[in-house]
């Protein structure tokens, strides 16, 4: 079992994905979680629209954010 260290980058929930994350996707079953619970899945740029599209497909889809951290070049 491995435990994930807190300094590590997030890694894409896409499944075989290694690809750092750069936004999260905040879902809900309303079938199976009560209104205000929320279920976040990590994906990198290449899986955030498959993600995104499986969501919200279903209708569990809630909203898409940035994640905050990602090291920003120039400037
Ligand atoms: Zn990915």
């Amino acid at each position: 079992m491995t435990t994930p260290s807190p300094d590590e980058a997030p890694i894409c929930s896409a499944r075989g994905c290694r690809a750092p994350a750069r936004f999260q996707l905040r879902w809900q079953n309303p079938r199976l979680h009560p209104p205000e619970r929320r279920k976040t899945w990590l994906a990198c740029p290449e899986h955030r629209a498959s993600l995104g599209d499986f969501l919200d497909a279903r209708g569990f889809l809630r909203e898409v954010v940035p994640l905050p951290g990602s090291p920003t070049l120039g400037s």
